[in-house]
């Protein structure tokens, strides 16, 4: 049943409702996202939901994680749409502040991403997880959570942030939750929108590569060779181009060779016209 949701635009309207609950005894719940919500993202409130007593989701698509270069005028944006989606699975608050209210004049301190941001995504997007790690700190800071929940489709994310909270001391407690897909495998994402339906029937390709090759690697392939055949079938399947595909340890992101026994993580990046897609599995 949908519920009525409250929205505040102003840290200090979102701390009286967060001050209200925790003077209730209440734990809350940050579900952090940049809007467009499907699925996935209501997959992340569900978890959430059991997770603590209260939910705020936040939507804001943050300037200082996108490149000159990228997508940041053409991100989807429905914050209507967005608003009876989260109604329906019972948020309890949005979150949804302006860019002057996140950066106001003379802003200017940031967080520098540790380890986990050296490759992979941040290769390719080398200002990209600095944007995340301080509007995350902020997020983490302005709602003070006892949980925030992330999702495994964003993994390098995931773990980035994870370092940033062990080595920040930052009291709050983060969550994966596992990637939700569409029936054929791809997984949801916002920019899968951008999409022509030719597109659309070449993408599932990626989730399926990953699988195999994940597959491969845990009945002991060689880790080049099965990443080099992976290449290749995803550029047969039609994807215009490979940023990367890399076999890392699951929990740090760190180089592995053969002879490493720690979990494993198959993680890609591939361009399909206008749109790049990420994606991942476990071993
Ligand atoms: P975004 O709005 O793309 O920044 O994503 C907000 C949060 O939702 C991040 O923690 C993402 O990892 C998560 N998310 C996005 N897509 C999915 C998905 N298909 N399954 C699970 N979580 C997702």
């Amino acid at each position: 049943m949908s519920k009525s949701l409250k929205i505040v635009r102003t840290v200090k309207d979102l701390r009286k409702q967060v001050g209200k609950w925790r003077a209730d005894g209440k734990s809350v719940a940050l579900v952090p996202t940049m809007g467009a919500l499907h699925d996935g993202h209501l997959g992340l409130v569900k978890l959430a939901k059991k997770k603590a007593d209260r939910v705020v989701v936040s939507i804001f698509v943050n300037p200082t994680q996108f490149a000159p270069t990228e997508d940041l005028s053409r991100y989807p944006r429905d914050e209507a749409g967005d608003l009876e989606k989260l109604g329906g699975v019972g948020a309890d608050l949005l979150w949804a502040p302006s860019v002057e209210e996140m950066y106001p004049d003379g802003f200017s301190t940031a967080i520098v991403a540790g380890s986990a941001a050296e490759g992979l995504e941040g290769a390719i997007r080398p200002q990209h997880f600095g944007g995340v790690a301080t509007v995350c700190c902020k997020l983490f800071s302005q709602v003070s959570p006892d949980v925030a929940i992330f999702g495994e489709k964003d993994y390098q994310q995931l773990i980035v942030l994870r370092q940033m909270v062990r080595d920040l001391n930052l009291p709050l407690k983060l969550i994966a939750a596992p990637t939700k897909r569409a029936a054929d495998g791809l997984a949801m994402s916002s920019r899968n929108a951008y999409l022509t339906e030719a597109e659309r029937a070449i993408a599932p390709s990626l989730f399926a590569v990953l699988s195999e090759l994940a597959a491969d690697v845990s009945e002991g392939a060689d880790l080049a060779a099965g990443i080099a055949n992976a290449k290749r079938k995803l550029l047969a399947s039609g994807f215009s181009s490979v940023d990367y595909v890399e076999v890392r340890d699951a929990e740090t992101l760190a180089a592995v060779d053969r002879a490493d026994t720690a979990p494993l993580r198959v993680l890609a990046a591939v361009r399909l016209g206008k749109t790049r897609l990420i994606d991942n599995v476990a071993v």
